[in-house]
């Protein structure tokens, strides 16, 4: 690729080193994943509390992690206590966080460093991607980085973003290609001697200054290396009216630009574009000025969600005393949500009738209970929708009194009744919950 899409000069890596370094010195976020990689002596620990953080900070915000990453250090300090808990008890603890799969590999993860590497976890990223099922390229270069000081970059959705806009690369970010591309500029990067600290600080700058939508320039401690930034201000220029042109045009000079922010042929350079540049946006997806930085990065279009309907059917029991029990049944251990509890649920056709999805419920109760179920004894009671990652998914809600405890066949699911305050302490999804 083109010099301008990389970090080629060693003055220039260094420059953007020692600026985040400062600017995460002074700025960073207190993290209880941090306290614990600064503070804890034993390497095995550390490594172990860096893992958890990285695994539960996939797809989920940092706010939202913090309570359910000190309740699970509380209840699982070592490798040691984890692989030894029940995965009925990492499931209700990871209840709410999403993805549940996470969770599950993590333990199984566990077990296989305590059983099989005598708790010793893999020194290095090479090793934690080989040897750890569930942890990636990403989340082995953090935790070594991070836990053992190995200089290795690292490359999630902030870096992609704040490499993009540093480097103008507007090519589709999530293709091999650029992704491979992404990662040596990583590795270039990445500091030397405070690695760890560097990794978190390119991601910290992703989360809280180079932000998807608004990001703050003005405050980035990089902002002399952007070239995103410096191609949002020449297309504000008076006298470069046309931008795509400024390759052609800066080449004989543009006062403005050239006296504010260098060499007016590191413009001409910069974003003139090369016609069969890999990294270069697409020519049929020109710069566009009301966006700004925020041309990158670029995607390809995401994939429409699937549309799906679920009946979902609360059966309830009112005994003479005591808080009302409903009644929920255990999900197969593999697929979307392995193993959580749900209310007793029925797939539907798209575009069936309500009648119909109705009927269809109670055939199903009927053949779940072994009693009657009268269709029309089965209360509407509206539709609950819920956005997986991929999957828009409509519950359809109706709730079924009951008089005396129904059994299930145990053969089909495991069940059992709770409290409310049992069914929100049980492993159960977010959607059921909205339920
Ligand atoms: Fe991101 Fe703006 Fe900083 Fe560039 S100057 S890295 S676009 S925040």
């Amino acid at each position: 690729p083109a010099q301008r899409h990389l970090f080629s000069e060693a003055a220039e890596v260094g420059a953007v080193r020692g600026a985040l370094l400062a600017w995460y010195d002074s700025c960073k976020r207190d993290l209880p994943w941090r306290a614990l990689a600064a503070n804890e002596p034993d390497v095995d620990r550390r490594a172990y509390a860096v893992w958890v953080s990285e695994i539960m900070l996939q797809q989920t915000q940092v706010a939202t992690v913090i309570d359910y990453y000190n309740r699970w250090m509380q209840k699982w300090p070592t490798l040691q206590a984890l692989a030894a808990a029940s995965l009925e008890e990492v499931n209700e603890l990871w209840a709410g966080l999403g993805y549940y799969s996470r969770g599950k590999r993590l333990q199984e993860a566990a077990r296989k460093v305590v059983s099989e590497l005598a708790g010793r976890m893999p020194r290095t990223a090479e090793e934690l991607q080989k040897l750890l099922p569930g942890v990636g390229r990403y989340t082995a270069g953090a935790i070594a980085s991070i836990s053992y000081g190995q200089a290795t970059g690292v490359v999630d959705g902030n870096v992609i973003r704040v490499l993009c806009r540093l480097r103008c690369i507007g090519a589709d970010s999530s293709s091999p290609a650029v992704l491979a591309r992404l990662w040596d500029m990583a590795n270039v990067l990445v500091d030397r001697s405070r690695p760890g600290d560097f990794n978190q600080a390119l991601m910290e700058l992703g989360a809280t200054v180079c932000m998807p939508k608004a990001p703050l320039c003005e405050e980035c401690p990089v902002k002399q290396h952007c070239h995103a930034r410096r191609r949002r201000l020449l297309g504000s220029c008076p006298t470069v009216p046309d931008v795509e042109d400024c390759g052609k045009q800066l080449a004989w000079g543009c006062p403005c630009c050239s006296s504010a922010y260098g060499p007016t042929v590191t413009f001409a350079l910069v974003f003139a574009g090369v016609g069969d540049c890999p990294l270069c946006p697409p020519a049929t997806e020109p710069w566009d000025s009301s966006l700004g930085v925020t041309n990158f990065p670029r995607k390809a279009a995401k994939k429409q969600p699937r549309v799906a309907r679920t009946a979902t059917c609360v059966l309830e029991h009112r005994g003479r005393r005591g808080a009302p029990r409903f009644l929920i049944v255990q999900r197969p251990s593999s697929g979307l949500l392995a193993g959580l509890w749900e209310f007793p649920s029925l797939p539907l056709a798209l575009g069936l009738q309500e009648e119909k999805q109705r009927e269809a419920l109670a055939d199903h109760l009927r053949a779940w209970t072994g009693r009657p179920v009268a269709a029309g004894g089965l209360q509407y009671v509206g539709e609950v929708i819920h956005i997986f990652s991929h999957i828009h998914q409509t519950y359809v809600v109706y709730s079924l009194p009951v008089d005396e405890d129904v059994t299930l066949d145990p053969a089909l699911s495991p069940w059992r009744w709770v409290t409310e305050e049992e069914f929100h302490a049980s492993a159960v999804s977010t959607a059921m919950k909205k339920v």
